[in-house]
């Protein structure tokens, strides 16, 4: 790292502060405003990630203003959390207590914004616009969208940016980067927006005066960019820091194909550096440009989308945490959305639904009745190969604490008590006139246990739920 890199003390992530010394610094009165029975049970849960300073009210009182000023600065994350946006919609970035996920849980999911240019025309910016608004995908239950609109100066024309600023927030509350190296470019356009907190993009050795000025002026967060030169980031921002702007986002630059080594290594030593030297004046949220995919060569859209599909994911890998990227086509914005749904899960906690009887189609009182678990995935699965064979049915998810049916089984979550208790509970024979259930073949083990415990017939199912219109033939219709 640079010489210009200050050390301070290092701060430790909330993972590592014990519930003790929390608790000491809580007003102690037991008071349950929180939802919790007493103070010690609230810090166990703030030190586990589940709970913020916000949960507890007191501490927003004039009387315990040190005591909140403590405990900020006790469960501070070592990498800033920083916010931009408004009332309408904001982001965080940053807030990471570790450096690897299976150390505590990641926190912030990185938003992924998508560039509109200033050259293009108000019809062509309201339509790329709404395709931000309304993209959405759905993966086991879960909505997939864009969470920023990054705006672009691309003609150097104040009145154009300017314009295209107010567009973007005419038709969407998503929030704005706005993206310029030109001072007055930037100022005239966040002049029409002075309460929005949108992300400036970016301050340069060229530049940041006036952008720490601009930053300060309307209290935005500011990107602090040098592309390639960590020695030069580094003094950028600590001047920042030191010209009061309290907000800042690095850019160490995005180089994709030979030099992609280059940037995760930059990413790395910034990241780490916070973590295992403790340097907390580089202590900021990363953008990563993959962006950059579509500049220079002249090469074809379907190219230039690869070259960003891969890298976003990468990036967010080695430690991005937040995106910039122009593609809009789904195949290419899939790679980055599945791979943060799957990062930010935190591990601890399977991905579950509720447990309950879902109608398949139009099930009758004759349907057959499938036993599941509440694992999202599992079911997801269940339900897309019973619903793309057309088949009616019910689907009797049982509460398994979001395990899969072979985990479920062999932790004795799904076994002949629970699946009784969700044929009563959910008053199965209300639905059906028959009783009959369909347990999965990776249950077969407890079919006899549950036939006794429940009184219902059990016939086992296939092991893989994409037998079950073979299954359906063969067993159901001649049971
Ligand atoms: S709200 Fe605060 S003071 Fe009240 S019990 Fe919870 S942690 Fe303690």
């Amino acid at each position: 790292m640079s010489s210009t890199q200050v050390k301070r003390k290092k701060v430790r992530g909330v993972h590592e502060v014990s519930p003790i010394d929390v608790y000491r610094l809580l007003p102690g009165t037991n008071c349950g405003e929180c939802g919790e029975a007493n103070c010690m049970a609230y810090a166990a849960r703030l030190v586990n990630g589940e709970y913020t300073l916000e949960n507890c009210p007191p501490l927003n009182e004039e009387n315990n203003k040190k005591l909140r000023i403590s405990l900020g600065e006790l469960t501070a994350p070592p990498v800033r959390e920083i916010s931009f946006g408004d009332a309408r919609s904001s982001i965080k970035i940053g807030g990471k207590h570790v450096l690897f996920r299976h150390e505590f849980t990641y926190h912030n999911p990185v938003p992924i914004a998508i560039d509109v240019e200033d050259s293009l025309s108000g019809e062509e910016i309201v339509k790329r616009v709404n395709s931000i608004e309304n993209f959405l995908y759905n993966y086991i239950g879960r909505e997939m969208r864009l969470d920023a609109i990054a705006i672009r100066d691309t003609t150097g024309e104040p009145e154009r940016f300017a314009n295209a600023v107010r567009i973007a927030r005419e038709h969407s509350d998503k929030p704005l980067i706005l993206c310029t190296y030109n001072p007055k470019v930037m100022e005239k356009a966040i002049s029409l927006i002075p309460d929005s907190r949108p992300l400036l993009y970016a301050a340069t050795t060229e530049n940041w005066k006036e952008m720490a000025e601009i930053a300060l002026n309307f209290s935005s967060p500011l990107v602090v960019s040098s592309p390639g030169d960590m020695g030069k980031l580094l003094s950028l921002a600590t001047t920042l820091e030191a010209s009061g702007v309290p907000d800042l986002v690095l850019d160490p630059g995005t180089f994709l194909e030979e030099d992609i080594a280059i940037t995760i290594s930059n990413f790395t030593a910034l990241r780490t550096s916070v973590f295992r030297d403790g340097s907390q004046n580089i202590g900021y949220p990363l953008l990563g440009t993959p962006i950059t995919a579509w500049a220079g060569e002249d090469l074809s859209p379907e190219v230039s989308a690869w070259r960003e599909a891969w890298a976003a994911p990468v990036l967010m890998s080695r430690y991005t945490d937040l995106l910039i990227m122009h593609s809009l086509e789904g195949w290419a914005l899939l790679p980055a959305l599945l791979w943060r749904f799957n990062l930010y899960t935190d591990p601890r906690k399977p991905v579950a639904v509720d447990a309950g009887i879902r109608p398949v189609g139009s099930p009758g009182k004759g349907s057959p009745v499938f036993i599941t678990t509440n694992y999202a995935l599992t079911f997801f699965t269940v339900e897309s190969d019973v619903k793309s064979a057309e088949i009616d049915c019910y689907l009797l998810v049982v509460d398994t604490g979001g395990l899969s049916v072979e985990s479920a089984v062999a932790g004795r979550y799904l076994n002949p008590s629970s699946i009784a208790e969700a044929i009563n509970g959910f008053c199965l024979s209300d639905l059906v006139d028959h009783r009959k259930i369909i347990i999965p073949g990776l249950a077969a083990r407890i079919s006899g246990d549950t036939e006794e415990v429940t009184g219902w017939e059990v016939l086992v199912g296939p092991k893989d739920s994409s037998g079950i219109p073979l299954f359906l033939r063969n067993r159901w219709n001649n049971s």
